[in-house]
């Protein structure tokens, strides 16, 4: 078992963590059940979140939804403590070839699907006085990077969807931030490095140094585990105070 650098009592908690079946959800999940939560773990993924159910059975609800169903979406997200917005999709294109649908479907499940989350989140948090949203944003909600129009757009508007609900939620006890990574070793990585290669002129295996470390100045990966350790750490009672904030888990990028 990995070991946790953030002590985190979630006894009698609900979580509700968003692309559960994979990567970083999948890691905030198991993290969030550790610290004794009940996770409600959304995904469209069925064999994924079953694989996750498999791991922490007794902590874990599966609910298999598209997050392209809003209404549906604001309704999970019903009398959680914890919301964690984290499911996403990356498309990488030139603009004046981007597909308009790809535009709008990542702009929908990555800025206006969390946007009904916390909807649907707030009104049990207010009545509570506590809750907490923890936005898995990105390095990309901070800076740019070129073939990302959609993902650096969503990402940007998640981190003023965070900004906003901080400041409204500040007087309920709810806060919210953004956990914003460079580049994280998952599927939704590896996925991209074929297309990064095509639009850079350069081979795969060059992709991982010559694009996704460039920026940085800790040449390696980060680890979904240690993305689920920043969420537990604005999880727990002494990051009260911490809101409208995004802590960048980028190796330097943003130093520049
Ligand atoms: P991933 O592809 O491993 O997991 C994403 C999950 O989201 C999948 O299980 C997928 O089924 C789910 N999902 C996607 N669209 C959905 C929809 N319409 N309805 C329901 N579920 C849906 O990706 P990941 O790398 O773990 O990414 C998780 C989050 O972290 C994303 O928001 C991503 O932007 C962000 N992020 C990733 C990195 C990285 O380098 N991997 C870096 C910074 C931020």
């Amino acid at each position: 078992m990995t070991p946790h650098s953030v002590t985190l009592d979630l006894g009698g908690r609900t979580a509700l963590v968003t692309g559960a079946a994979s990567g970083i959800g999948r890691a905030c999940a198991l993290r969030l059940a550790a610290a004794g939560a009940k996770v409600r773990a959304v995904d469209r993924d069925a064999e994924g979140l079953a694989a996750l159910e498999r791991a922490a059975p007794d902590a874990v609800e599966t609910v298999r939804l598209d997050l392209t169903d809003l209404a549906a979406a604001e309704q999970a997200a019903a009398g959680v403590d914890v919301l964690v917005n984290n499911a996403g999709l990356q498309v990488v294109r030139p603009l004046e070839e981007f597909p308009p649908d790809a535009f709008r479907l990542v702009l929908t499940v990555m800025l206006e699907a969390p946007f009904r989350l916390i909807r649907g989140a707030l009104p049990h948090m207010y009545g509570q006085e506590w809750g907490r949203v923890v936005n898995i944003s990105s390095v990309h909600g901070l800076r740019a990077s070129a073939y990302k129009a959609a993902y650096v757009a969503a990402k940007h508007g998640l981190e003023g969807l965070s900004k906003v609900t901080a400041l409204e939620g500040a007087a309920h006890g709810v806060t919210s931030n953004c956990v914003s990574p460079a580049y994280v070793r998952t599927p939704l990585v590896e996925r991209q490095i074929a297309d990064q290669a095509r639009l850079h002129g350069i081979p795969e295996e060059r992709v991982v140094t010559d694009v996704m470390l460039t920026d940085s100045a800790v040449k390696r990966m980060v680890e979904p585990e240690e993305v689920a350790e920043a969420v537990a750490y604005l999880c727990a009672p002494q990051s009260s105070v911490i809101t409208g904030s995004s802590l960048p888990l980028d190796g330097g990028w943003t130093a520049h």
